[in-house]
């Protein structure tokens, strides 16, 4: 277990919050701003409880420089909205300097100060010691909030808690929670369902998930490096050629772990990559050498939910078909379905998946949908993230 906001005295303190602002912008303008709402519970707690906040975030990859294009100030913009003007953004190409020192020596209870894209230092991604301790100097406690960066040690995600006591955020704490201890002890059957194109990322995950589920469903762009394994044909769609081996392990594995492993029995396949293509059905041992499988087919989809529907937990990471052209969504919103009438208790990963949840309208309808990415895949793969091991113990 970890500290949180909770278990430190903050009245009065400088306490530097590292939150992940990285939404999406189109033309300066945020897209979705999920990021930003999810982080305004512990920002409003500590405001609250009186202490002098300071808020550190990375935008994009500006890559060691101060970019305009990458500033905060259109999430400096939309935080002075949702705090209601309560927020100074101190705007440095630097990050850090004297007139950013003297801002934050100036504070007042419940102040709070937003420093510039801390990115825009190349020391940040190096995690370099000294440039961690320059953070540190600005305040007393350091709160992590940011889990969709947890992965990564940076400095102002790990590298600063080797100056100062740290502690969790509650959208980390969330994360720990329905992530970390779901997985860890979960109700049964466990069913997991793994999805997506990143089939070279995911195939680990895959490969620790096996000793924890009872059920593990595979779809989207995995799935034909898993058929393929099986010596089926499967034309022009997605393979990880260097996956295939494992893949074949896997399969034995799940055998002698008494794993029940689902592949698609069929699929959607088109001529092209495109929504304008031929589509049609097919076996999954019968995917026409000339065309690609794009979506399970309705018998698969039938199977899966049903195995959905028994399950006591679910942990669903990637999207089972390309679900952002009509023509292959059926799959994946027949998915996202079964698991908003499930019983169980239903968990998302990555952020496609949560996106093709947020689009058929069912993300109120799950337990927990995870702000990180490629976070919560390193987490449910068993690692330790930096930005969490960093923090104090209970
Ligand atoms: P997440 O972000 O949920 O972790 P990924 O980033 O791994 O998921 O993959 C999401 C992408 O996978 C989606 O854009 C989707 O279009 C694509 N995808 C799903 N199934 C297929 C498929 N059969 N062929 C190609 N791409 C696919
Ligand atoms: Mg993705």
């Amino acid at each position: 277990m970890k500290k949180t906001v909770k278990d430190i005295d903050v009245k009065g303190k400088h306490v530097i919050v590292r939150c992940d602002f990285n939404v999406p912008l189109e033309d300066g303008m945020i897209t979705d701003d999920i990021r930003i709402l999810s982080a305004l519970p512990t920002i409003k707690y500590l405001i609250d409880a009186g202490a002098k906040i300071i808020l550190l975030s990375h935008l994009g990859r500006p890559k060691g420089e101060a970019k305009k294009e990458f500033s905060l100030q259109p999430v400096a913009d939309r935080l002075s909205e949702l705090l209601e003007g309560n927020i100074t953004f101190a705007q440095s190409p630097e990050v850090i300097d004297d007139n950013v020192k003297a801002s934050v020596a100036g504070m007042k209870e419940g102040e709070v100060i937003l420093l510039e894209n801390i990115r825009f230092r190349k020391e940040e991604t190096d995690n370099d010691p000294e440039f961690s301790k320059q953070l540190a100097e600005l305040g007393e406690i350091f709160v992590n909030d940011a889990f969709g960066t947890a992965h990564r040690a940076h400095s102002s995600t790990a590298g600063i808690a080797d100056y100062l006591p740290a502690v969790s955020g509650f959208l980390i704490e969330k994360e720990i929670k329905f992530l970390g201890n779901t997985v860890a002890d979960p109700a049964r059957p466990f069913v997991a369902i793994m999805g997506g194109s990143k089939v070279a990322d995911k195939i680990p995950v895959v490969k620790s998930l096996l000793t924890k589920v009872d059920i593990l469903i595979i779809g989207g762009g995995m799935a034909y490096t898993f058929l393929k394994a099986k010596g089926y044909e499967i034309g022009a769609s997605i393979l990880d050629d260097k996956s295939i081996e494992l893949a074949a392990s896997l399969m034995k594995e799940a055998d002698s772990l008494g794993v029940k492993m689902l592949l698609p029995v069929d699929v959607v396949c088109a001529s092209e990559f495109s929504n304008e293509a031929a589509v049609g059905v097919y076996d999954a041992d019968k995917i026409p050498k000339e065309l690609m499988a794009l979506d399970i087919g309705p018998a698969t989809s039938a199977l899966y939910a049903d195995e959905i529907a028994k399950a006591e937990t679910v942990v669903w990471n990637g999207p089972v078909g390309v679900f952002e052209m009509e023509n292959y969504k059926q799959g994946t919103l027949a998915v996202a379905k079964a698991l908003a009438e499930a019983k169980a208790v239903t968990v998302i990963g990555g952020g496609d998946s949560a996106a093709a949840v947020a689009q058929f309208g069912l993300a109120e309808k799950m337990t927990h949908i995870s702000t990180g990415g490629g976070a919560s895949l390193e987490y449910l793969e068993g690692k330790q993230l930096p930005g969490i091991a960093c923090l104090m113990d209970i």
